[in-house]
């Protein structure tokens, strides 16, 4: 029996994988979410001996029902090669004897983003044919920095695909715009907004629930679909990696075969937590999952006051990838939690008209935050003490991990999520680690980095300030629509 997926806003249209694959965003404007999240049918015994690849088909096959075996076995081993520098794809990586960190950036973008986005064009292409949908699809993606680059490398010269990416002029780092602005293929598009990611992430999700565009566009032979984590082909691969590190955390003779663990992770869009969310109620032992916030810590007094508030300053922090008012993928959370479209619908209302909500959540997440003073001084203390360099949304994660521990003293084994290279925010990175270094050209702090770290620069960012600018273009806000229609005449 195929697992079906409805919108979380009650659109009764429920649709496969891989047609809830191709669509990105349900048409009431809604999230879909599985109709009931799957249990594992495998022994959890057994991961520890399994490829991130056999693993990813475990995983995946319970959820994208309807892809056949030999279809996600193409998908997965597409995605996951040699793309990664390395074979674990990966790695849990442990300092000292406390701090495990999942690394999920060794992919061509060096930042977590890869994991769903090497793996969506795959699924994306696959379901097109499978739905006998014969348009042209066009990815409309807002970033907030790693999820354009990330989408750009995973769809240029993709056949069939034409990608359009729009960033916020304000807040992303200078290794993330050049990563973008550089980018090669026939097909892309990449454009700044002037504004912020909230900006940005509206107006593309406006584009989406326009109908009448939507039907301007087929009749030229387009249809979009979203490359965010509202699509579910980016939420289900991000699954996998809290299996895969559990796995780890077992062969590492960290914790035993069964024992509860706890994940702390660094969120913006709400989407990578989810899967964690996802991965425990389909059977990993997982204790608590602790939603880490840098400064923009609206999800941090959710979940200490069951009051969703966006009416506040957006702040500009050095873990642009997480500087995001709005999480969209709370919405999923909020309809598992109370099972009930009406309810989401209704509060979903109430966040566009008056920018927040109440909403009761229960105690299987956890919010912590970190100030940008915290996230400094976090990376600074386990460079002198053990060597290790994280990057800053990493250390956002871990500066909230530390308060998390000395307010709870909850001891159980925890995985640290470490969603990008420290080469990605190099500069803020040196910063943390000596106030020499403040002011440093973004793009010699590569070359600093490599000198004091273990680590060599990453092959996707070397010499990158030397690449050619092929994208150039700023728009307003209200243009965006126009700047889509003209692109796709
Ligand atoms: C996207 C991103 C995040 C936030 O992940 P969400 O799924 O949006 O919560 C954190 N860190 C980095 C480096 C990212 O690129």
């Amino acid at each position: 029996m195929d697992i079906m997926f409805k919108s979380t806003r009650g659109d009764k249209n429920y649709v496969t994988a891989s047609q809830a694959i191709v669509k990105g965003i349900a048409d009431d404007g809604g999230l879909y979410v599985p109709e009931t999240i799957p249990a594992i049918d495998f022994n959890l015994e057994d991961i520890t001996g399994y490829s991130y690849q056999e693993l990813a088909y475990q995983v995946l096959k319970l959820i994208l029902t309807d892809y056949t075996e030999e279809e996600l076995r193409y998908c997965i081993n597409s995605a996951y090669d040699e793309k990664f520098d390395t074979p674990k794809i990966a790695p849990v990586v442990s300092p000292n004897s406390k701090d495990n960190f999942l690394e999920l950036f060794h992919g061509k973008t060096i930042a977590f983003k890869d994991m769903a986005l090497s793996i969506l064009p795959y699924l994306l292409k696959t379901a097109a044919k499978k739905n006998g949908v014969h348009e042209e699809i066009v990815i409309l993606t807002a970033t907030s920095g790693d999820t354009g680059k990330a989408a750009l490398e995973g769809f240029a010269d993709v056949e069939g695909t034409q990608i359009i990416v729009f960033y916020p002029v304000e807040g992303v780092s200078d290794v993330q715009k050049m990563q973008m602005v550089t980018q090669k293929g026939a097909n892309t598009c990449v454009a700044a907004i002037k504004g912020n990611f909230d900006d940005a992430q509206t107006s593309v999700k406006q584009i989406f629930t326009d109908n009448q565009l939507k039907a301007e566009l087929k009749e030229n032979g387009y249809v979009f679909s979203s490359a965010n984590s509202i699509n579910i082909g980016r939420l289900a691969p991000q699954i996998v990696y809290y299996f895969y590190a559990y796995a780890q955390m077992v062969n590492a003779g960290k914790i035993n075969m069964g024992d509860k663990i706890n994940f702390t992770v660094p969120t913006g869009n709400f989407g990578d937590i989810l899967a964690g969310y996802y991965a425990k109620h389909m059977g990993l032992p997982v204790n608590k999952l602790i939603c880490a916030s840098n400064d923009n810590k609206v999800l941090y007094d959710f979940f200490e006051t069951g009051s969703y508030d966006v009416n506040r300053e957006f702040i500009l922090t050095v873990s642009p990838s997480m500087d995001i008012l709005i999480s969209s993928n709370l919405e999923r959370f909020l309809y598992h939690l109370c099972n009930s479209t009406e309810k989401v619908a209704e509060v979903m209302g109430n966040l566009s008209s008056a920018g927040k909500y109440e909403f009761k959540t229960n105690d299987e997440i956890t919010g912590e935050y970190a100030t940008m003073a915290e996230t400094f001084k976090s990376i600074k203390d386990l460079f002198d003490k053990d060597g290790y360099v994280m990057d800053t949304h990493t250390a956002v994660a871990k500066a909230s991990y530390d308060k998390y521990v000395a307010q709870t003293g909850d001891n159980t084994p925890n995985v640290i999520v470490s969603t990008a290279s420290p080469y990605k925010f190099a500069k803020d990175v040196l910063k943390a680690i000596d106030v020499k270094y403040d002011g440093i050209n973004p793009f010699e702090a590569l070359d600093e980095l490599e000198r004091i770290s273990t680590i060599s620069i990453p092959a996707p960012i070397k010499g990158i300030n030397t690449r050619e600018v092929l994208h150039n273009t700023v728009i307003d806000r209200s243009e965006l629509k126009s700047f889509v229609q003209n692109k796709l005449k």
